[in-house]
């Protein structure tokens, strides 16, 4: 049982506003949002201010206690849902404390929403390039944490690189006031670069400065037919080649994921008459106006007469490119109703990517017979979500049972091309002990003593990445 003064230290620290242990309050935080992890806790903390945080982190470590942050509590592989820890959430957190275009920076606080962080660049006529299809709930010190990818990862590279400094408490309750604003500092090990991607188990980051880029003036959207994934990397490779820089997106679909997400999309049908096995989603974009559009005629006037792609429609306007967006960012959503899905998240350099697609529908085929593949994503930077569906009319209980046995082919054919079995969501709970599989001895002794060495009582999100004493103690 959690030591109640150590909980009543946490209320006295916090003020009146500042937690609860109403189960009312605390349960929408308690399950994850595809209700594939519950949780429990003790005690929602929900600090407003920097040193709020560290009073909750240092209580904590003084009494032993374990602890999760969550932000949005959108993340795919459960590390922000506790069990059992103190849920420390960063809803209160939400300030833009500055935003300065002569630095080109935006200082949000950890539980400002992406979708936030979005609009209060935008009104400076600037922009911060991480776009997800969660970007209405997830947060800045989530998206940190997790080091998210999404779509534009091709042009501007992921969270990782999108951060200039770094707030955070570390797990003794100590603040770290690494707020700078320096594109160049090498002064030895990055601080920063160490919690991005941490998923909570190296403290709570509280604020980032975030690089700003120039606001676009024109954007053009086209989806364009394929007969096979290797046609979609030659004509990735032509893209870079014609629009440099402005190459925004660039994600496949299967024709699977096409077709269900036109049918679950009320007024919606697949773009292309020709019906073909593989789409591709581009997007060209520009500070310039008017320059997005004749670029991307000029690509796939090229594409098509070198036979990379067999049709293409580019949208219109800009209401038809949120639809042909919406097709690409439905995906997901569109599998509701068709049983279990085995969700793998996978990169691969992207001279492998046809390979792995190949060779992974074989391997599965043969293996469970009548499974249907629906692999889509970000092509453009090697990351595919290959994810498996039960074959039509089977037993949903026995596609669920060999999932285990499904990820170990998937990823094991992964690690032998070159690849990582998490491109971007994370390890959290899911992944953590089969990540063990794939990285080498050296690499996980070296990051348990990381890891140890910042938090040696162990209480950041105890049961998420390496731990030497989690859970094999
Ligand atoms: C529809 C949908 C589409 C998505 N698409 C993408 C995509 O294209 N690319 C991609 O990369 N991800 C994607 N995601 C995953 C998800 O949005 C990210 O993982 C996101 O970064 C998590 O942010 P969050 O605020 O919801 O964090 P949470 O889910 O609350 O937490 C995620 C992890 O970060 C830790 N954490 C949260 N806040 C803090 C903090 N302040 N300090 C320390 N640790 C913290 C938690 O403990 C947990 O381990 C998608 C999710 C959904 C639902």
């Amino acid at each position: 049982m959690t030591d109640p003064s150590a909980l009543h230290r946490l209320e006295a620290a916090l003020g009146p506003r500042g937690w609860s242990r109403d189960p009312e309050r605390i349960s929408p935080k308690l399950v994850e949002w595809r209700d594939r992890w519950r949780g429990a806790t003790p005690f929602l903390a929900l600090p407003s201010t920097t040193a709020q945080v560290a009073a909750v982190i240092g209580i904590c470590a003084d009494a032993g206690l374990s602890v999760t942050p969550q932000g949005g509590n959108t993340g795919l592989v459960g590390g922000q849902i506790p069990q059992g820890e103190i849920l420390l959430s960063t809803e209160r957190l939400n300030a833009i404390r500055d935003i300065d275009t002569a630095d080109d920076v935006l200082v949000a606080e950890a539980g400002v929403t992406l979708s936030e962080a979005h609009a209060a660049a935008l009104k400076v006529g600037r922009r911060f390039p991480l776009d997800l299809a969660s970007q209405g709930s997830a947060t800045i010190g989530g998206l940190i944490s997790t080091n998210a990818g999404g779509t534009a990862v091709l042009r501007y590279g992921t969270m990782r690189g999108l951060v200039l400094g770094l707030e955070a408490v570390l797990p003794d309750g100590q603040i770290w006031n690494g707020l700078r604003r320096l594109r160049k500092d090498n002064t030895g090990y990055d601080l920063k670069q160490l919690l991005i991607g941490a998923e909570g188990t190296l403290g709570v980051v509280t604020a980032a400065a975030l690089k700003l880029y120039p606001a676009l003036a024109s954007r053009a959207v086209a989806v364009a037919g394929l007969s096979s994934v290797a046609a979609a990397v030659d004509l990735l490779k032509l893209a870079k080649e014609t629009a440099g820089g402005d190459l925004e997106a660039f994600e496949i679909i299967c024709a699977l994921g096409m077709e269900m997400a036109a049918a679950k999309r009320p007024g919606a049908r697949t773009p292309l008459e020709s019906h073909p096995p593989w789409y591709v989603l581009i997007e060209i974009a520009s500070p310039g106006a008017d320059r997005a559009k004749p670029a991307l005629e000029d690509l796939l006037t090229e594409a098509l007469s070198r036979g990379l792609a067999d049709d293409a429609v580019i949208a219109a306007s800009e209401t038809q490119a949120q639809a042909l967006w919406a097709l690409r960012e439905g995906q997901s959503e569109a599998q509701k109703g068709e049983g279990p899905v085995w969700k793998h998240d996978v990169s691969l350099p992207i001279s492998r990517v046809a390979d792995f697609i190949d060779e992974a529908g074989k391997a599965l085929g043969s293996r469970f017979p009548g499974v249907r593949i629906d692999a889509f994503g970000h092509v453009g930077d090697g990351n595919i979500h290959y994810d498996v569906l039960g074959p039509p009319g089977g037993d949903p209980a026995r596609h669920a049972e060999a999932r285990h046995e499904g990820a170990r082919i998937v990823h094991d054919l992964v690690n032998s091309l070159g690849g990582s079995i998490s491109a971007e969501h994370g390890l959290g709970i899911m992944k953590t002990e089969e990540a063990r599989r794939y990285k080498s001895a050296v690499e996980i002794t070296a990051l348990e003593a990381v890891r140890s060495a910042l938090d040696p009582k162990g209480i950041m999100n105890p049961r998420v990445l390496f731990s030497a004493s989690w859970p094999h103690a």
